[in-house]
């Protein structure tokens, strides 16, 4: 028998009670980021937000508030000054540029403005480039990819280039490309900013639709207020702050 009291330990539970970092999907706890130059430039000041499992929120924000820089700290693209970004349980700040891209492999899809496909490879190729990537034999790989195209409704361009696509196409094989690994988190940032006001909206449809079937946690970045109004909450950012958290 141990001499030591055991009255101290025994008052804390063995496991502690869920932290917000626990239940939500992405946590930003007083998360800085400031980038060095001339003028040092404070572009996300303290910020701190929780964003529980399963939420649509947009980021709105005038050009230059910062919101690009928050969706990249969220999704392992740039790593914060001070504070930390915790994704599904994994403090970002705290790990390794292999751990942080496997964070970013396993857990996050991203869909960008300009759609960043590679301009030599199919739709099916672009789509199924991530499961590659992790390692996936090219059967299930290809299986997984048409699977997608289909879901976004392009059975039919599995063999176009981007080039051979028109704009809200490309997004849509963006999107199939993100979702590729089914990924927890879903990030984009001002996914319809380059598109006509009606294949933006298919766009926000897809995107809807997919966050509810997947039941991923969605980020969107957007500057559009049809966007930001059809989400669930909103978050304003002015100058590096968030000025406005609005649930509908
Ligand atoms: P938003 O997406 O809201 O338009 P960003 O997050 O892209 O804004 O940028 C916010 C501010 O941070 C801008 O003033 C921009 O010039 C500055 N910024 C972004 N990235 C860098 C960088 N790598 N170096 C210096 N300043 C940057
Ligand atoms: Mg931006």
């Amino acid at each position: 028998m141990s001499s030591t009291p055991a009255a101290d330990t025994r008052s804390v539970p063995a496991t502690r009670p869920p932290t917000a970092a626990a239940t939500a999907a992405i946590e930003l706890q007083s998360v800085t980021r400031q980038f060095a130059g001339k003028r040092d430039v404070v572009v996300l000041d303290d910020v701190s937000l929780a964003i529980p499992r399963g939420e649509m929120i947009a980021i709105i924000g005038p050009s230059g508030s910062g919101k690009s820089t928050l969706l990249n700290l969220i999704g392992g693209l740039d790593r914060p000054t001070a504070g930390d970004v915790v994704v599904d349980g994994a403090h970002l700040a705290r790990l390794s540029d292999d751990e942080l891209t496997r964070v970013r492999r396993d857990k996050i899809g991203f869909i960008f403005q300009f759609f960043n496909l590679l301009p030599t490879l199919s739709s099916l190729e672009n789509v199924g480039l991530p499961l590659h990537l992790r390692g996936w034999p090219r059967r299930k790989v290809d299986a997984r990819a048409r699977e997608l195209l289909n879901l976004v409704q392009l059975g039919n361009r599995m063999t176009h280039l981007p080039e051979e696509l028109s704009g809200g196409e490309r997004q849509r094989v963006a999107i199939a490309r993100a979702l590729s690994i089914y990924p927890p988190i879903l990030l984009a940032d001002e996914p319809t900013g380059n598109l006509d006001t009606r294949t933006g909206g298919e766009i926000l449809a897809l995107i809807r639709d997919l966050h509810g079937r997947l039941g991923s946690t969605a980020v969107i970045v957007t500057h559009d207020m049809t966007v930001a109004n059809s989400c669930g909450r909103t978050i304003a950012l002015r100058d590096g702050r968030i000025v406005e958290d609005l649930r509908r």
